[in-house]
């Protein structure tokens, strides 16, 4: 069970209203009747929400609460998200989190996506773009339990949709045309999409550090590209690679804690 849904199962038992027995006593006109306790019921939802958006279980206990500023950037892409989670969904735009690897972006996207649901009865998904383009291959296959439909529906129609790793699909012309088709969905029906990416938005053309074939609009193609600045907010996200830095030197002073004993 993910901290989020054992915390949503922890605030029923303690609901004030009904004392975690999830019955209220109502009185209609001097009438006394027992209810479903309706506190209870919005927080399960929560729960099933929860589960259905497909949050990798290695993104659990990532949350708002847990994300550290180490730069000023990470501060205000903190805020932006924050700012947005709470406006959703009275918000013009969809965001795009763009840096390095390991600076937080899939962390702050989870973070909004488990925010929205914990307050809001929408429909929220979260899909990683390598994981989706395995999928949809695999449904091809003739053993498949799925359709390429089953895969695509949830995602052109999800309230919120959250896209990890965008540009990280092999940039073939059934790639393309299968991004754009969920996209260019989502952008008619004006509906709230929130990206990362490791890639740079753009290349400077001739830059030797970054060839113009490794920028976001050179791997999704510069029509999906344009409709994407369009659709969001671009956040950029500046820091050390979290996993590389921040977690290391805690290991190497625990380790040195340890030797000192
Ligand atoms: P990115 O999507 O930018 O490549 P992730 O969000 O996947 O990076 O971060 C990788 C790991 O490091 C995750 O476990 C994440 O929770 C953690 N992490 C990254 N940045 C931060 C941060 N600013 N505060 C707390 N944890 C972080």
């Amino acid at each position: 069970m993910s901290m989020e849904v054992a915390a949503v199962r922890q605030a029923v038992k303690s609901c004030e209203s009904c004392r975690g027995t999830g019955w209220v006593i109502v009185q209609l006109e001097k009438i006394e009747s027992v209810e479903v306790c309706s506190d209870c019921r919005s927080e399960l939802r929560a729960e099933d929400r929860l589960e259905r958006a497909s949050i990798p279980s290695r993104y659990h206990k990532q949350s708002f609460a847990t994300f550290e500023k180490h730069t000023p950037s990470q501060g205000q892409a903190l805020l932006r998200a924050i700012d947005f989670t709470e406006a959703f969904p009275d918000v013009e735009l969809g965001m795009l989190f763009h840096g390095s690897c390991g600076v937080g972006k899939t962390h702050l996207s989870v973070a909004i996506i488990k925010g929205i649901l914990a307050e809001k009865d929408v429909t929220a998904r979260f899909v990683d773009e390598a994981e989706l383009l395995r999928r949809l291959q695999y449904t091809y296959g003739q053993n498949s339990a799925e359709t390429e439909q089953d895969v695509l529906q949830p995602l052109r129609r999800a309230e919120l949709l959250v896209w990890d790793d965008l540009g990280t699909g092999r940039p073939t012309d059934w790639v393309r045309e299968t991004i754009h088709m969920i996209i260019n969905y989502r952008y008619t029906n004006r509906l709230l999409t929130v990206f990362s990416t490791n890639l740079p938005l753009k290349a400077e053309m001739g830059s030797a550090r970054t060839p113009a074939r490794h920028s976001l609009s050179e791997r999704i193609g510069e029509r999906l590209y344009s409709r994407i600045l369009e659709m969001c907010e671009i956040v950029r996200i500046e820091g050390q690679d979290y996993r590389k830095t921040v977690l290391k030197d805690g290991m190497d002073f625990v380790r040195s804690e340890v030797k000192r004993k």
